[in-house]
């Protein structure tokens, strides 16, 4: 019995079939199609956004949450390295200049009290990660962007539909992207979004992601090509269905899993944070001064055909293409990254298999 750390949730094949169904009456299969309309509008809803914008995948949609503020080429941007690579290569693609910053040791988001000591007047927004969709110190965050004049954009790839304080996490800052990759808590196949409070980038945002080009005859920018197909939009439609169900499973097994590991020495996992509604999309585990250390635990499971990911190590800015950015101010983000391991967790993973993984884990 192999167990990956992830496994992509899927409707039934008859529903899915259902859906796409009409595509062979339109021969429509994208550049805002009805499938791609109807399934931006319950996003709308779900995400309780006012404006949002739907993308091929989450990482272009990132770059246009950076790109559509138009920030001087060279400008900084505050964010931290414990992230997907997804994260700082937008950075860099847009033309701009990562300032690392370092985590927090409780849930490892940004650490809200190293920031201001990276601002100058070069930087131009903060760009920190929902990570493991734990959500940042949203508001210490707006304080800080509030007094510098700064943009804030967050990396919500990890965190479709979490909530705080009963407001969906699409609402705080002044750009989010989701992402709806195949190995995401909500998938569209590959797919993303952004959601943004001003309303008068929506027209800027639509034209970029299809070449700049307005109507016939003109093109005002200098876009790529970005835009959700009506597979992918249908697969979102129907995962939508099941979100709710998705995550309670999911939540299921993050219990199992806290209930077998908590309270022991060496072992730490990140607790609910107060007043958040999480959506369980990750399974992290620190394994710091425990009988077993991270590497020998990822072996010990993959004897048994079980997948765990050192996710994330190592940080982006040890990467080759990032290390002239690394000025080493990021020690807890470093030492979280060599003592992590991300554990099996996907909607339908059963009680057993996590007591199996807590089993190899517990020696
Ligand atoms: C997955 C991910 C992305 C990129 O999203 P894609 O949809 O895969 O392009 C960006 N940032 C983080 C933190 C991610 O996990």
């Amino acid at each position: 019995m192999k167990i990956n750390v992830t496994k992509s949730s899927m409707p039934s094949f008859e529903e899915y079939i259902y859906e796409i169904k009409e595509l062979w009456d339109s021969h429509w299969l994208t550049n805002n199609g009805t499938k791609h309309l109807q399934f931006q509008n319950q996003l709308k809803r779900f995400l309780t956004t006012q404006n949002i914008s739907l993308y091929t995948n989450g990482h272009l949609a990132l770059e246009a949450a950076i790109s559509m503020f138009d920030f001087p080429q060279g400008s900084e941007i505050i964010t931290t390295p414990f992230t997907f690579v997804s994260t700082t290569n937008a950075i860099v693609r847009c033309g701009m200049i990562p300032r690392f910053c370092d985590i927090n040791d409780k849930d490892f988001t940004i650490d809200v009290n190293k920031i201001e000591s990276l601002i100058n007047e070069k930087t131009v927004a903060i760009l920190p990660v929902h990570v493991y969709g734990n959500i940042c110190n949203v508001e210490e965050i707006e304080k800080i962007a509030k007094k510098h004049n700064l943009k804030v954009i967050y990396d919500a790839a990890h965190a479709f539909g979490v909530k705080y304080k009963g407001v969906g996490i699409a609402n705080f800052g002044d750009v989010v992207m989701f992402s709806f990759h195949a190995t995401k808590v909500f998938n569209t196949i590959e797919g993303g979004c952004i959601c943004f409070k001003d309303p008068s980038f929506k027209q800027l945002v639509e034209d970029m992601k299809n070449f700049g080009i307005r109507d016939e005859e003109h093109c005002l920018y200098v876009g790529g090509n970005a835009k959700m197909n009506e597979f992918q939009a249908s697969m979102g439609i129907c995962n939508l269905r099941h979100i709710d169900e998705c995550i309670e499973n999911r939540r299921k097994a993050v219990i199992q899993y806290r209930k077998r590991l908590s309270n022991i020495n060496g072992i730490y996992m990140i607790p609910d944070q107060p007043n958040v509604e999480h959506n369980y999309s990750y399974m992290p585990v620190v394994f710091d001064g425990y009988k077993f250390d991270r590497n020998k635990i990822k072996e010990m499971l993959a004897e048994h055909s079980i997948g765990a990911r050192k996710y994330f190590y190592p940080l982006t800015s040890q990467f080759d293409c990032y290390k002239s950015f690394d000025k080493g101010d990021t020690p807890v983000a470093k030492r979280i990254s060599e003592h992590i391991l991300t554990l099996p967790l996907f909607s339908d993973i059963t009680q057993e298999e996590v007591d199996k993984i807590c089993d190899i884990i517990l020696g």
